[in-house]
């Protein structure tokens, strides 16, 4: 699959969800989901009433690559691995993509998005146990310290993240240092931490026909 590069509020019109890819505005009444309430294109809500098992089973898997911004390749690559997993695929999926460096940015309260968190990691922004960290699909692991770059702390952008990250709620797995704009991974994810609504069992059945 290319990659999306459409508006991300179509995507979430798409899947009918909010899926938070804009940051701060997915929590206003500017929210295209909360103004709105309903898929792109004039029969999409009759579409969905009429979705049979392959076509919930393909947007759960395209909702699911969305909220994480992973393209099919990569996504299918997780898949195998969860599968290839002892305990439940579908469980072992999410987990796995949980622990992705940018989400786990993103979740520490240190980006406005996902897609933000992407593009801060891909610049060199952060670190894993003192080394530079800027392969957004790193995978980190139990006793990681991730943390901000102190050079980077001083721009304007830092400046604005560290000013909201009292507003956001980390993760259990993750216990964050918020003046220091750090992060120690004290557990790996398990599934409640997933902090949205996704049936990933279709997803597994949709990969394993
Ligand atoms: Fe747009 Fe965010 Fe609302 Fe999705 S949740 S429709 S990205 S504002």
């Amino acid at each position: 699959m290319a990659k999306y590069t459409g508006p991300s509020c179509r995507q979430c019109r798409r899947e009918g969800v909010k899926m938070f890819l804009k940051g701060d505005r997915c929590y206003t009444d500017k929210c295209a989901i909360t103004r709105r309430g309903k898929v792109p294109g004039q029969h999409g809500g009759a579409r969905r009433g009429m979705m049979k098992d392959y076509g919930l089973q393909l947007r759960e898997k395209q909702k699911a690559k969305r909220y994480y911004g992973v393209l099919e390749k990569q996504f299918r690559n997780y898949y195998v691995k969860a599968n290839a997993t002892e305990g439940m695929t579908g469980e072992n999926l999410l987990k796995l993509i949980e622990r992705r460096l940018d989400n786990t940015v993103y979740r520490m309260g240190i980006a406005e998005s996902r897609r933000d968190a992407r593009q801060l990691v891909r610049h060199g922004h952060f670190t894993i146990n003192g080394k530079k960290a800027n392969i957004p699909s790193m995978l980190v692991s139990l006793g990681d310290e991730i943390a901000v770059v102190d050079k980077s702390k001083s721009l304007p952008k830092f400046k604005s993240l560290a000013e909201n990250i009292d507003n956001k709620t980390a993760p259990a797995w993750l216990d964050v240092d918020k003046e220091k704009m750090s992060a120690k991974v004290i557990a790996l994810p398990k599934r409640e931490d997933v902090d949205f609504e996704i049936r990933e069992h279709l997803i597994v059945e949709l990969y394993s026909k």
